[in-house]
């Protein structure tokens, strides 16, 4: 491409015959990063493949970090919208405080807080791993996994044999029974998020309406049981809301469960908005689909790898987050990241055992800790009236008063902060590249095999213009 200078990336000594299980964010992100690490990658997804979600997704800076390092800087700069600041609002839309993205934070953190669409995402994903070589199946619905023989079946009873099987199937994965041993179940615990994107071109008519799809501000509105949260994604097109319920009762959860294929209108939910903002009032007249998604709560996993390690489970498989939160898809990205970062390292076979442990040691503690993040502050965030929610409403008006960077009280900012930039602060190449420091060279000294030399890392192809695995958005 004109005006780049290409790095091209690590390549493993050995290629690996890899299957992965489902084609969302996780899988087709995993298949891109694995493909691209010199293995061969056939992706399995049950659906046809040619749905895209209109809903927002929020792309932390680190996530965005590793979107960056991936070369998709110059179409998120196009697609995804750059977030200045949340602004926090009482349910009546009265100001309650708003939290400034200082260029100078985003700076240190090396990348953006921005928005973009799940269907451009997922396109985007699609262009880079269809790029690389990967294989996608699609109507290719997995009905069984086998550990012992490293193999998927079909539900049309075609068996496929790999050296390594991921888990890519989402919060309700069948791989996760195979991998842990047993079925694992949960419980709907009372949080009901409803997804919906308007068009903008329609909001624009409205002076009330009009200054929302100018700003990027993430906006918020915290009611009793209720938090509402949107954004501008889409270029610009579409302004995404996610509306949080928490204690929702029992027979309304029955009605629906933890997929996101099916939509009703907004009148479905009996919800009443007329001690809201007028704006939001008026946003819920200009609605035409929401799609309703149930958390449900399952006992966070101490292994992701099969006892035979041969099997991986990634994204919502391994770690399924509170629904259209803060974190889902940027866990999956660091997961994508973490393993091809570590399989491009692979010199024998007989170190995929390695490889998944040490996966699973760089992974586990930090996708535990974003599970119980997105669940604690969208239990906090969705709080009813009482003392939780009446010292979260103080927080944020007095996080409102270190919003000035320049004159910043930095041990205030990492009381209220502190949690947040544990979250935005992970870079999954950094992470991994201090672990090989660490531990790589015993790694490959314990197949008792000769250590092959790792291709080279950096290989240059010049035209003009910036550095791709540089570009900071
Ligand atoms: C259609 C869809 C739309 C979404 N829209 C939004 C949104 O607007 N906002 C938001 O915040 N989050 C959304 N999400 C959720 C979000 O993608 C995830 O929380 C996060 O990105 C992690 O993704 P994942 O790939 O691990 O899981 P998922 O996104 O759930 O993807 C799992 C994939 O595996 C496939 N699959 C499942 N079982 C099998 C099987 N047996 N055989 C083959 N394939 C299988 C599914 O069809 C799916 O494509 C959506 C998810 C889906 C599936």
């Amino acid at each position: 491409m004109p005006g780049q200078l290409v790095i091209n990336p690590r390549k493993a000594a050995v290629s690996l015959r890899i299957v992965i299980v489902g084609g969302g964010i996780a899988g087709i992100a995993t298949a891109f990063t694995l493909q691209r690490a010199g293995h061969n990658v056939t992706v399995l997804e049950r659906t046809d493949g040619t749905a895209r979600s209109q809903g927002g997704l929020r792309s932390p800076p680190n996530m965005t970090r590793v979107l960056n390092h991936w070369g998709l800087g110059p179409q998120l700069a196009k697609l995804a919208t750059k977030c200045p600041q949340f602004v926090f609002n009482e349910p009546n839309g009265e100001m309650m405080g708003l939290v400034q993205l200082h260029e100078d934070f985003l700076v240190d953190l090396m990348a953006s807080f921005v928005f973009i669409q799940h269907g451009d995402l997922q396109s985007l994903l699609l262009g880079l791993a269809e790029r690389e070589g990967v294989e996608f199946r699609y109507n290719a619905s997995v009905s069984s996994v086998d550990c012992d023989a490293v193999s998927v079946t079909l539900a049309s009873g075609e068996r496929l044999y790999a050296d390594l099987v991921v888990g890519a199937d989402g919060p309700a994965s069948l791989v996760r029974n195979e991998v842990v041993g047993e079925k694992i179940t949960g419980y709907k615990d009372g949080h009901l998020s409803l997804t919906l994107a308007i068009p903008t071109e329609l909001m624009r008519e409205d002076e009330d309406l009009r200054p929302l799809t100018e700003d990027g501000n993430w906006w918020v509105w915290l009611g009793p049981c209720t938090l509402i949260h949107a954004s501008l994604v889409n270029g610009r097109k579409a302004f995404s809301m996610v509306i949080a319920l928490q204690n929702v009762p029992q027979e309304i959860l029955d009605q629906y469960d933890e997929s996101w294929d099916t939509s009703y209108p907004i009148e479905h939910f009996g919800i009443d908005f007329s001690t809201f903002d007028i704006r939001v009032q008026k946003l819920m007249k200009l609605v035409r689909q929401v799609t309703p998604t149930v958390h449900i709560r399952r006992p966070i996993l101490e292994s992701c790898v099969c006892d035979r390690a041969r099997i991986v489970i990634v994204g919502d498989a391994a770690h399924p987050l509170v629904p259209a939160g803060q974190h889902n898809a940027g866990v999956s990205i660091e997961d994508a990241e973490t393993l091809g970062a570590l399989f491009s390292r692979i010199q024998h076979r007989s170190q995929i055992p390695r490889m998944l442990a040490a996966y699973e040691e760089i992974r586990q503690p930090r996708c535990s800790y974003a599970q119980d993040w997105e669940l604690r502050k969208r239990t906090m965030m969705s709080a009813p009236l009482g003392p939780e929610q009446k010292a979260r409403d103080a927080g944020i008006r007095r996080m409102t008063l270190y919003s000035d960077w320049e004159h910043i009280d930095e041990k205030r900012f990492m009381e209220m902060w502190g949690d947040e930039m544990e979250m935005f602060s992970h870079f999954a190449t950094e992470r991994v590249d201090d672990w090989w420091t660490k531990w790589g060279s015993l790694l490959a000294r314990d197949t008792g095999k000769p250590e092959v030399p790792l291709t080279p890392t950096v290989e240059v192809s010049i035209s003009s213009g910036q550095q791709r695995s540089t570009f900071v958005y």
